[in-house]
C-alpha cells in the first residue's frame, strides 16, 4: 500500500508527453530547468491568437486579417512578424471558413487517467470544427515537427472515438490526419505513464543524446558543467550553441542566432534531393563506427553496415574503416573507447541582456551559454589521460571552429581532469589515415575557456526577442546558408553589418 492509495483524494500526477519520452532516454532530465529561448513558443501563440481572432471576427479577410495581425503580431520584430503572417495565411488556405461548420476555440483535449498510478496524461487540440464530416479537432503546428507517435496514441486513447484529429502543418501548408495503431496505443500510453511517474532519482546520471536539444536542463544537469564552478539558476537566460553553430560563428552571427536563439525556419530545400556521395557514406560510417567501437566483433558490425549500402558506396565505407583500423594499430597514444556519440561540453556564464516577465530589459544579467558537441568516441589513453576522438570523413578534413576546445574543456570539467587529449582522425587523408592529437594542459584549458567566453559574450548581447539583433556578414558562405532567402529580405534598416569577430 503506498501513499497514493491511502490518500486517494490526492491530485493526480500530470504526465507531460515530451517530458516522459525524454525521461525514458535520460533520467536526469526531470527537474527544474533554466530559461531557454522562447521565440518559437511566442510565435506559436501569436499564430494561434491570430487564428482565434479571425474566427471570432466577422467580415471580409481583406479587413479582418490586417486588423488581427496588428493586434497580435505588432510587438514582434519584422522577421518574426513576417513568419507569423505567412503561417496565418497558410492556415486560412488550408482551412478556409465554411458556412456549414461551427467552430469551437476551446475543444476538450484528450486525457487518459490511470487510477492505479493516480496519474493522467493529456494532449491538447486547438480548434474544433463541427461540420458535415462530424467533429474534426485540429492541432496547430508552426514548426517542422508533426504530432509524435506518443502524442497520437494519447489523442486516440483519450478520445470519445467520434473525433478525427488533424495536424495543420502550416510550414508545409498541409492538413494531415493524425493516426495511431490501435493495437499498440494502450501500451504506448502505459509506457508514458510509467516513465512519467517513476520515482525521481536525484543522483541519476545524465544520458546525453539528441534529446538534450529539447531538454530544459542542459545548463543544470551537470553533463555540460559550468566553467569556473557555480551553478546556473532556474531563472537564468540560457542559450545552447552546438558545434555546427559554433563553426558558423566567425562567418556570420545572424546565422548562428537565427538557428540557436530565434529558431527561424530554414528556406525550403527539395527534400527529394539525394545527399551527395561522400556525405551519405560519411553519415553511414559514423553510425557504423559508433556501434562497432563498443562491439565484441567490430569488423562484423561494419561489414553489416556496408552490406546495407549500395555497391558503389560499400568500398568507400570499407576504406574509411580500414583507415580507422590502421590508425588504431599505429597511432602513438591509442584510445580505449568507453562511449560513442557522447555529448560533451561546457556552460559559460557571462553578463548579458535579459528581458523579465514584465518585458523590461535588464543589462548585465547572467546569461548561460551552453556549448554542446557530440564526440564520435570518448575514452582514455594507456596512461589514463582522458581522450576525445573525432572522425573526419570529408575530403577536406576541416575542423570546426573551437570544436577541440569544447571537447577538451567539457571533458576536463566532467572528469575534474587538468589534462585532456583530443584526437582528430583524418580518415580520408590521401597519404593514409592520420591522427592530429592535441593535448590540453591547464594553460590550454584556460585559453579554451577564454575563447568560449568571447563567443558567449557576443551571444548574450543579442536581444532575446529581436531576430535582427545579431549582425550579419555577407560572404561566400551565404551561398550555402539555410537562411539566404529570408536574410536577403532583411538586410536594410535595423540590421547592421560588421566584420566578423
Ligand atoms: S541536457 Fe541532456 S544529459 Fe542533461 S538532463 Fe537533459 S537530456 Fe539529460
Ligand atoms: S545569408 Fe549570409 S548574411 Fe544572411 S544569415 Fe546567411 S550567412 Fe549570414
Amino acid at each position: 500500500v503506498d501513499g497514493r492509495t491511502i490518500y486517494g483524494h490526492e491530485e493526480p500526477v500530470r504526465v507531460k508527453v515530451d517530458a516522459a519520452v525524454r525521461r525514458a532516454a535520460c533520467p536526469a532530465s526531470t527537474g527544474t530547468g533554466s530559461k531557454l529561448p522562447r521565440s518559437q513558443l511566442d510565435r506559436w501563440k501569436a499564430v494561434y491568437e491570430a487564428v482565434a481572432g479571425w474566427y471570432r471576427t466577422d467580415g471580409p479577410d481583406a479587413e479582418v486579417v490586417p486588423e488581427v495581425e496588428r493586434a497580435v503580431m505588432g510587438y514582434l520584430d519584422p522577421v518574426q512578424a513576417g513568419i507569423c503572417s505567412g503561417l496565418f495565411s497558410s492556415y486560412r488556405q488550408i482551412l478556409p471558413k465554411r458556412s456549414d461548420e461551427t467552430v469551437d476555440l476551446e475543444p476538450p483535449g484528450s486525457l487518459v487517467y490511470d487510477e492505479a498510478r493516480n496519474a493522467s496524461v493529456a494532449v491538447a487540440t486547438q480548434i474544433g470544427l463541427d461540420g458535415p464530416n462530424g467533429r474534426e479537432s485540429i492541432r496547430l503546428k508552426t514548426g517542422k515537427r508533426a504530432t509524435t507517435a506518443e502524442e497520437a496514441a494519447v489523442l486516440h486513447a483519450g478520445s470519445d472515438g467520434d473525433t478525427a484529429f488533424f495536424d495543420a502543418l502550416l510550414v508545409a501548408g498541409s492538413l494531415e490526419e493524425i493516426e495511431s495503431d490501435p493495437t499498440t496505443r494502450d501500451d504506448v500510453v502505459a509506457a508514458l505513464l510509467e516513465a512519467g511517474t517513476a520515482p525521481v532519482d536525484a543522483r541519476a546520471r545524465p544520458e546525453p543524446g539528441p534529446h538534450c536539444f529539447s531538454c530544459p536542463r542542459p545548463a543544470r544537469c551537470g553533463q555540460y558543467p559550468v566553467a569556473g564552478g557555480g551553478s546556473v539558476g532556474s531563472t537564468t537566460r540560457t542559450v545552447v550553441i552546438t558545434k555546427t553553430a559554433l563553426r558558423r560563428f566567425p562567418e556570420c552571427h545572424r546565422r548562428v542566432g537565427w538557428r540557436r536563439l530565434y529558431a527561424i525556419p530554414d528556406d525550403q530545400y527539395d527534400e527529394e534531393e539525394e545527399a551527395p556521395h561522400g556525405l551519405s557514406v560519411g553519415a553511414a560510417f559514423h553510425r557504423a563506427a559508433a556501434a562497432a567501437l563498443l562491439a565484441d566483433d567490430p569488423d562484423a558490425v561494419v561489414a553489416d553496415a556496408a552490406r546495407a549500402l549500395p555497391p558503389s558506396e560499400r568500398a568507400d565505407l570499407e576504406t574509411l574503416w580500414e583507415g580507422h583500423r590502421s590508425l588504431a594499430a599505429t597511432e602513438q597514444a591509442p584510445v580505449a573507447v568507453v562511449r560513442t556519440e557522447y555529448g560533451i561540453g561546457a556552460t559559460v556564464v557571462v553578463p548579458g541582456l535579459d528581458v523579465d516577465s514584465r518585458d523590461r530589459v535588464r543589462r548585465d544579467a547572467p546569461v548561460a551559454v551552453v556549448f554542446v558537441a557530440f564526440a564520435d568516441a570518448v575514452g582514455r589513453e594507456a596512461d589514463g589521460t582522458p581522450a576525445v576522438v573525432e572522425h573526419r570523413t570529408g575530403a577536406d578534413g576541416a575542423g570546426y571552429h573551437l570544436e577541440a576546445e569544447v571537447y577538451a574543456l567539457g571533458a576536463a570539467l566532467l572528469l575534474r581532469a587538468d589534462r585532456v587529449a583530443v584526437h582528430t582522425h583524418h580518415l580520408r587523408d590521401p597519404d593514409g589515415a592520420s591522427c592530429l592529437r592535441r593535448e590540453f594542459g591547464p594553460a590550454d584549458l584556460a585559453a579554451a575557456r577564454d575563447a568560449l567566453r568571447e563567443v558567449a559574450a557576443a551571444v548574450a548581447a543579442w536581444h532575446p526577442d529581436d531576430a535582427l539583433a545579431p549582425p550579419y556578414t555577407v560572404g561566400r558562405w551565404c551561398t550555402w546558408c539555410e537562411f539566404a532567402g529570408t536574410c536577403s529580405r532583411f538586410r536594410d534598416g535595423a540590421a547592421t553589418s560588421r566584420p566578423p569577430a
